[in-house]
């Protein structure tokens, strides 16, 4: 596969946690300078923003945009428009329309543009999706809790406009979901619990269906303390089949089919190199058209202020 020389936008968490050990585990792509106001990495060029990070290194063919969502546009249109491939962290944007004029702009430019919903790639989604694929679902339960403040320290991004709350990991749940369940699902009802001091959303419960009237349930909550819960349970025709640890466990009719550590990011890369190697781009908006419906639909409730 074709080497691609890659630019870091944004050093923070995730960065740190995922993208530098999937980097470092694909051969093809070469990290060559970052950009962030304040982060930087050893031994590694650094500049302040991106525009300045093009500039000096016009070797660069690629570009992973992995900033606070709302700036997630502009940062990728410029890398776009300069000819560059894009990455774009999870969810792809602050609003739909953003992300269709990201596609259309990467289709004019002809470079890839990659949506990485990181949670499709952990390791029982495919199987789970192939199993599910030819069976009737009857009923889902979605449970994805964990801890802002150990997940999320001192991200006051996310209270604000465009980072989604507990939506953020939420979004992870509903891109698995809309992975492997053999239907398309429909937002029926959504309540939402946002403290007094933001402006998105701490927990939140949401009921879908599916055409054949298979109900889907999905309970998000920021304020767990302990392990996370990142499970999903499905009952089909055929029985159960359930996706625990975020992916990492996968269950069908008692029998463990897959029960093994996380590499997502790895998986990531390596799809990412393979639509740069053939010029493909691949954005689902679906797990964040849900995420809208859910905002455009749901009862918002008022909670206790968040304290850090
Ligand atoms: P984070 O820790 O807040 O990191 C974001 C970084 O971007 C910070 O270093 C921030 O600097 C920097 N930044 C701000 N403005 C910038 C600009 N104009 N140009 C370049 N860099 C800029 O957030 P994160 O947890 O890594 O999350 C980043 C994205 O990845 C989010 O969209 C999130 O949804 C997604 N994600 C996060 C996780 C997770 O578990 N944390 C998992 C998967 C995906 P300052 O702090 O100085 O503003």
């Amino acid at each position: 596969m074709s080497d691609f020389n890659l630019g870091l936008v944004g050093v923070g968490k995730i960065v740190r946690d995922q993208h530098l050990p999937a980097i470092a585990a694909t051969q093809s792509c070469n990290l060559i300078a970052t950009a962030d106001p304040h982060a930087s990495l050893a031994d590694l060029p650094a500049y302040q923003g991106l525009e300045a990070m093009l500039d000096a290194h016009p070797e660069i063919t690629a570009v992973a945009i992995c900033t606070p969502t709302h700036l997630r546009y502009s940062q990728a249109r410029a890398a776009l428009m300069r000819g560059k491939h894009v990455l774009l962290e999870k969810p792809p944007g602050a609003t739909l329309s953003e992300v269709e004029d990201l596609i259309a702009c990467a289709k004019k430019q002809g470079v890839s543009l990659f949506a990485a919903w990181h949670s499709r790639f952990a390791p029982g989604v495919a199987q789970a999706q192939q199993w599910l694929e030819e069976r009737q679902v009857q009923r889902v339960e979605i449970e994805w809790k964990e801890d802002v403040r150990v997940w999320h320290p001192g991200q006051a991004w996310i209270w604000q406009p465009g980072g989604m709350g507990v939506f953020d990991p939420g979004i992870n749940a509903l891109s698995i979901a809309t992975a492997i369940l053999p239907q398309p699902f429909f937002l029926q009802q959504a309540r939402l619990l946002v403290p007094s001091n933001a402006q998105t959303p701490i927990a939140a419960k949401l009921s879908f269906t599916d055409p054949t009237g298979a109900e889907i349930e999905a309970d998000f909550d920021f304020r767990q303390s302990g392990p996370p819960t990142w499970d999903m349970h499905i009952e089909t025709d055929e029985g159960c089949l359930s996706l625990t640890k975020g992916g990492c466990r996968l269950v069908i009719n008692d029998e463990v089919i897959i029960e093994t550590e996380e590499r997502e990011y790895q998986g990531l890369y390596a799809r990412f190199a393979e639509l740069i190697a053939n010029r493909r781009s691949e954005v689902d908006v679906a797990p964040l058209r849900q995420v809208a419906d859910a905002f455009l639909y749901g009862h918002r409730e008022t909670t206790d202020a968040f304290v850090e």
